[in-house]
């Protein structure tokens, strides 16, 4: 119901975004764009091809003024008048292919970018525990052209191969040894794939898209659920990334919540903006106010929609809530 109610409207939406978006901010949310197999990334996040992503920059471009760093706190503190409505683009997991891939586009078109990273997986230490499902989840999908070495006999079963694929995606943060045991067991090695495909950007990587003008920022320390941890949990995951990227002359100023920030109290949001020289704080909900004005939310893109799709969805989603008065998240 709501999907038809969305699409609907959805169609009735012109594309002058600079007439019908609602808010005077843009912050799209990417994590890679590819134009290769990316079987750590592939069934977890819709990614672009690099054509893609040009189109969506294209788009955006028309509609929107792209902003860096200073120009969003600038614009945010009324400091900044810009020509169009703004946009802020942003990058989650500090990639290698933001390094290998968008930087390049960017410079090309002149647009900045910032990445919210985890200090964990720098240089390829360790591999996120949803990437590592995502892996798994490859090796059954390609079981038959490769045998899993367990369940060989009923995994032709596609009801069985479905239910598997489900539990490991419903394993949690807090459970990283059922990942590590069925890699074992599927004789898949995670420190292999790190050191063969090298998902995340390297220090000197980081290093290298700072010193051209992009942004590096964080994104907690090992990409947890902060609902799933409790306010102690949440403010060391943030504070352990925030001294990381103070040590090394990165962006303190700001966080993104990996996954998403619903269900974070505003203890947590009250707590890390009195100690911390934080500026805003970003969520993934969509077109959405934030009853935490200095939490932003932000517009996922990577759900195999165009710019103008997404947009147009996201503005009649805003417009049917706002009738409702269910457009602003609301916290406790
Ligand atoms: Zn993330």
């Amino acid at each position: 119901m709501k999907e038809h109610l969305i699409n609907f409207s959805a169609k009735l939406q012109s594309a002058n975004f600079q007439k019908t978006y609602p808010l005077d901010y843009c912050i799209p949310v990417y994590h890679a764009v590819s134009n290769f197999h990316l079987p750590h990334l592939k069934h977890i996040i819709k990614y672009k091809s690099e054509k893609e992503f040009e189109k969506d920059l294209d788009i955006l471009s028309k509609n929107f003024q792209f902003v860096n760093w200073d120009e969003f706190k600038d614009f945010r503190n009324g400091n900044f008048k810009p020509k169009k409505k703004i946009a802020l683009l942003t990058f989650d997991d500090g990639l290698s292919e933001f390094h290998d891939v968008v930087v390049p586009i960017l410079e090309r078109k002149g647009i900045y970018a910032i990445n919210f990273i985890n200090p964990k997986f720098i240089g390829n230490t360790d591999l996120m525990y949803r990437c590592k499902a995502s892996l798994l989840i490859e090796r059954i999908v390609q079981s038959e052209k490769k045998p899993l070495n367990v369940f060989d006999d009923i995994i032709y079963n596609d009801q069985f191969k479905k239910l598997l694929i489900r539990k490991i995606n419903a394993i949690k943060y807090s459970e990283p040894e059922k990942l590590d045991d069925l890699a074992k067991n599927f004789r898949e090695s995670f420190s292999d794939y790190l050191i063969k495909y090298k998902p995340y950007m390297t220090f000197e990587q980081l290093k290298k898209v700072t010193q051209k003008g992009f942004g590096i920022s964080n994104h907690g320390f090992d990409h947890p659920l902060y609902h799933e941890l409790n306010l102690e949990e949440q403010i060391r995951n943030t504070s352990q990334s925030y001294d990381y990227l103070n040590e090394n002359d990165f962006i303190t100023e700001s966080f993104a919540f990996p996954f998403t920030d619903f269900g974070v109290k505003r203890e947590f949001f009250e707590k890390i903006f009195s100690t911390k020289d934080l500026f805003c704080s970003f969520g993934s909900a969509g077109l959405k106010r934030d009853s935490f004005e200095k939490n932003l939310q932000r517009i996922p893109m990577e759900n195999g929609k165009d710019t103008n799709q997404i947009l147009k969805e996201e503005i009649a989603y805003f417009n049917l809530k706002k009738l409702l008065n269910k457009n602003t998240i609301h916290r406790k």
